[in-house]
């Protein structure tokens, strides 16, 4: 039996709108603010999107764009302004930053209550005891996918291949904060196709299209898939080749309109929690 497909633009139109309704019932509006340097194109596309997204929930956002060539101690400045803004709920620096700009005191710069991508090393080690955080919102929407598809962790044998701090750490955090028995591949990883094939959740984060095969996915697991790849042809696909592994899985992400669309919804939900957190 074919699986069952996993629409995420839908269960992220659902959460948006619900975000747009409690926003809607608060005497204030959460500010978000994104700070971009430079102007790779991806990042002001993706920058555009959260900026529109976060306006039409009801949010108030600001991007502030500064120029490739700005000094760091201009950038923890802004940063610095944006952390004493008592309107300003979450903050969020588009990465990647110019190669003259190392990033990781810029992400500790930021005030862990306004995390809102849950970078800074505080909101990672509680996220890492299990507690309630600002948690990476691309994980988060997939956790979110997960519980609006009805697929407990809790018992469930997970995998996650990738161990980046954006996606595969996070990810496994959250899997094993929900009780599923966690194991994380990666590029050292021995004989990955046998320990995809133990998972009752299956979640790609590697950035190699198409890699996991059909034969690596145990008949009926759940499938998800954050990978975003270009192919030379103009295609997207993701880490999973999709049209081999919806024939055994019993539920899977597509790609695109599976965890993508996720990923601004719970930028927002982020927001508004940390607006929560901070002013109630
Ligand atoms: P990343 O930082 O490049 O990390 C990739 C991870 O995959 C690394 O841990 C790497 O292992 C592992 N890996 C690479 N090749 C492998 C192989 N052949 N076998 C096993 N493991 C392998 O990437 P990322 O930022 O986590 O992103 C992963 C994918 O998700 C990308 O396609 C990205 O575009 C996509 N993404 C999507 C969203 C979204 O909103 N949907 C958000 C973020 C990222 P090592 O650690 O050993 O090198």
């Amino acid at each position: 039996m074919a699986a069952r497909i996993i629409d995420g633009k839908a269960v992220a139109a659902a959460l948006r709108a619900s975000i747009a309704e409690r926003t809607a019932a608060l005497p204030y509006r959460p500010g978000l603010a994104v700070v971009l340097v430079g102007a790779n194109s991806a990042s002001a596309v993706y920058v555009r999107n959260k900026d529109r997204a976060a306006q039409e929930a009801g949010l108030r956002a600001q991007t502030i764009r500064l120029p490739a060539d700005v000094a760091a101690h201009e950038l923890m400045a802004v940063i610095a302004g944006l952390n004493a803004d008592p309107e300003v709920d979450g903050i969020l620096v588009q990465l990647p930053l110019p190669d003259t700009i190392p990033p990781r005191p810029v992400l500790e710069a930021i005030d862990p209550a306004k995390d809102v991508d849950g970078f800074h090393p505080l909101n990672v080690g509680r996220l890492q005891d299990g507690l309630d955080v600002l948690a990476p919102c691309t994980p988060t929407g997939v956790m979110r996918l997960l519980s609006a598809v009805g697929v407990p962790a809790r018992g469930a044998r997970a995998v996650v291949l990738g161990r980046s701090a954006i996606v595969g750490k996070p990810m496994a955090a959250l899997l094993l904060a929900a009780d599923a028995t966690v194991t994380i591949a990666h590029s050292r990883t021995v004989d990955l196709p046998a320990i995809c094939r133990e998972a009752d959740i299956l979640v790609a984060a590697v950035g190699r299209p198409e890699m996991v095969r059909g034969d690596w996915v145990k008949p009926g697991a759940t499938v998800i898939d954050v990978g975003i790849n270009r192919l030379a042809d103009g295609r997207l696909v993701g880490d999973v080749a999709y049209d081999e592994c919806v024939a055994v899985a019993g539920a899977i992400t597509p790609v695109p309109g599976g965890v993508g669309p996720m990923t601004i919804a719970c930028l927002l939900e982020n927001t508004l929690k940390a607006a929560l957190a901070r002013r109630d």
